[in-house]
């Protein structure tokens, strides 16, 4: 890291680390957390763990991380509400001059960040980490990541960076800026990108869960990956038209081929068939447009009930100074 200016002298940090169920990692999470991110560099840190709903010990364990450490804090949900809302509930809660989001399976190695710090130090809004190799994972998430990635840049309306997590540093003014994003359906590491301001990536290979199983189910792998193609392309909505135009161009070639029969070959009873298959093809195509507008008129619906995002429960060590200011 680079040695103190007086511009970036006495900054404050914020580690947001969002945990669901993570009992069995969460210990050393802190524990290396606390090791790597000391205060007596040029900056200060404060930790933000957002316990979304967990079930097992998580969150007794967090409390009694926060009576030994004045600098973690904790905030409980109400109930699950999922990974990119505690994220955003994290970034809402932070004081810092930058907020870093980062798992707490370390996943995403938290010396990374420092490489982060001295990025924003010289000048960069948000920072965020590629990933160039995955341990640990199945050959399955994978290739679904992989393919999802790059069809979401190729139909979304802002560049999405290919494999980039949520694991990034963002500087105040786009934190600011994200907050200024009320939107529900949250894909926060497209949200970041649709801000734009300074942005750089730093590569890194991302390690093995520590302990513990995944928290993303194939169910809200899905969910998440719809919402970050619906939150960030109408493209879909458009698809009606290519397959009304795929349709309306094979009927044509099926009046042909009908009328070519009819007058000349004897071969024009045999109807039934094609009558059933042109039935099927259109109710199905009819179907399938049907459903994308409908989730985006879901999409509609869930914004205009306007609840909050999220409720929290407890709130933990928020209550003194600024700890960064000592
Ligand atoms: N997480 C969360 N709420 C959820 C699911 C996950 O806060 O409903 C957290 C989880 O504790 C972890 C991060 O989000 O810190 C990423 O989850 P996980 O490591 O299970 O996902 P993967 O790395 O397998 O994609
Ligand atoms: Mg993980």
């Amino acid at each position: 890291m680079k040695k103190p200016s007086a511009k970036t002298a006495h900054k404050l940090i914020t580690i947001v680390v969002p945990c669901y169920n993570e009992e069995e990692v969460i210990g050393e999470t802190v524990a290396r957390m606390t090791r790597i991110f000391n205060n007596d560099r040029d900056v200060g840190f404060e930790f933000i763990y957002v316990d979304d709903g967990s079930r097992d010990r998580t969150l007794d364990l967090l409390k009694g991380f926060a009576e030994t450490d004045s600098r973690i804090r904790v905030l409980s949900f109400s109930r699950n509400f999922g990974h990119q809302i505690a994220v955003t509930a994290g970034i809402d809660a932070a004081k810092g001059d930058a907020v870093v989001i980062i798992d707490a399976d370390l996943q995403d190695p938290p010396e990374v960040v420092l490489q982060m710090i001295a990025k924003w130090q010289g000048g960069y809004d948000v920072v965020y980490g590629t990933r160039t190799e995955r341990q640990g994972e199945s050959n399955f998430k994978l290739a679904t990541a992989r393919i999802f990635y790059r069809f979401l840049n190729l139909i979304s309306e802002v560049p999405i960076p290919l494999d980039t997590g949520d694991f990034r540093l963002m500087s105040r003014r786009a934190v600011t800026a994200l907050q200024s994003m009320p939107e529900r359906d949250r894909f926060v590491r497209g949200m970041v990108s649709w801000i734009g301001f300074k942005q750089t990536k730093i590569d890194y290979k991302r390690a093995e869960r520590f302990a513990g199983v995944s928290k993303y189910p194939l169910r809200k792998m899905v969910k998440f990956a719809s919402n970050g193609i619906i939150s960030f392309s109408t493209k879909p909505l458009k698809l009606s038209i290519f397959f009304g135009m795929v349709c309306a161009l094979s009927s044509f070639i099926a009046i042909i081929y009908a009328f070519y029969s009819r007058f000349f070959t004897s071969n024009w009873v045999a109807g039934w068939t094609t009558l059933m298959i042109a039935v099927l093809f259109i109710g199905g195509v009819q179907l399938i447009c049907l459903g994308i507008i409908g989730e985006y008129i879901g999409r509609i619906y869930n914004e205009i009930k306007g609840r909050p995002l999220y409720l929290v429960q407890e709130r933990i060590g928020f209550e003194d100074k600024r700890i960064g200011d000592e």
